[in-house]
């Protein structure tokens, strides 16, 4: 994505209207009108659709949104910005929910929910997994992210950015990544590239059954001390000669093992507890 030339308009931190962006909620606002576009352009939302906003902000990607909405759900964290949303549209047409969206119940929106978003980049690995829990009312999601977390959402076994993210996430979603985000498309500049992701919930029948409690269990343990191998890291959740039955070669370190491994050991983990159980 190549960005337009820079607007004058946000010259150092502040932005029209005098917002002073706060690191600590991660605040870069989208200033270029080329990725704003290609960003609404990508979710293309359509009247009906329910659509759930993360951190609007000063309403960059609302505006575009709910020009082909009836209406949005937004929800931020940061009292100032929600005063400003509040102003510029009514609350028939968008829906604020003030406060933390880790702490935010998505099952109080209709299933087949949209997610978007550029997400505060501070939370964004905890706010995915928080996301995952509702897979299953969520009909997608498009969020901006830092580059190097969609390279790790989408990263293949034996590459370094394989990692706990991207089994976890693989697990539930197909995941895309569909362009780059270059620094100056924001006010203020983030240090970081950006990009844009797509995640579309794996439907049951796509999904390898398993339990994922368990699966996030060992995933997590795998991926712990991530140069160990696994005889080590999983000592206490697998005997090797377990590990070897399963196919898995102790020797090998979390970051060799393909999702549909760690599938077969959470699946071998929950067998056993049901025979230790009856
Ligand atoms: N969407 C705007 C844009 O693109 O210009 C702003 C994006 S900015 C990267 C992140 C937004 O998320 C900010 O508006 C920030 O206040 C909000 N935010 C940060 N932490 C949050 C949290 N825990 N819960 C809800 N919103 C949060």
């Amino acid at each position: 994505m190549k960005p337009r030339p820079a607007r004058a308009f946000c010259p150092g931190f502040f932005l029209a209207g005098g917002h002073l962006p706060r690191k600590r909620f991660g605040q870069h606002f989208l200033v270029d009108p080329g990725v704003i576009h290609a960003i609404a352009e990508a979710i293309a939302p359509e009247k009906g659709d329910t659509l759930a906003e993360i951190g609007p902000g000063l309403g960059a990607l609302t505006g575009p949104l709910l020009e082909r909405l009836d209406c949005l759900h937004a929800l931020e964290i940061d009292r100032d910005l929600i005063a400003r949303l509040k102003q510029r549209f009514c609350p028939e047409r968008l829906i604020v929910h003030e406060g933390d969206v880790l702490a935010f119940d998505f099952a109080r929106l209709s299933p087949g929910l949209r997610v978007a978003g550029n997400l505060p980049y501070n939370i964004s690995t905890p706010l995915l997994f928080h996301l995952s829990r509702f897979a299953d009312r969520i009909r997608d999601m498009h969020f901006m992210l830092q580059k190097e977390v969609v390279e790790r959402m989408t990263a293949s076994p034996g590459s370094p950015a394989y990692g706990r993210l991207s089994v976890m996430l693989q697990y539930r979603f197909h995941l895309e990544k569909l362009f780059d985000v270059p620094p100056e498309c924001f006010s203020p500049s983030p240090r970081v590239w950006s990009a844009v992701a797509r995640l579309i919930p794996k439907l049951a029948a796509e999904r390898a059954s398993c339990d994922a409690a368990a699966l996030e269990k060992i995933v997590a343990a795998a991926f712990s001390q991530r140069r160990k191998m696994l005889r080590n890291t999983l000592k206490p959740l697998f005997a090797e000669s377990e590990l070897a039955a399963l196919g898995i070669a102790p020797d090998k370190r979390a970051e060799d093992i393909p999702l549909a491994g760690f599938v077969a050991l959470a699946n071998f983990r929950a067998a056993a507890r049901g025979r230790d159980s009856s």
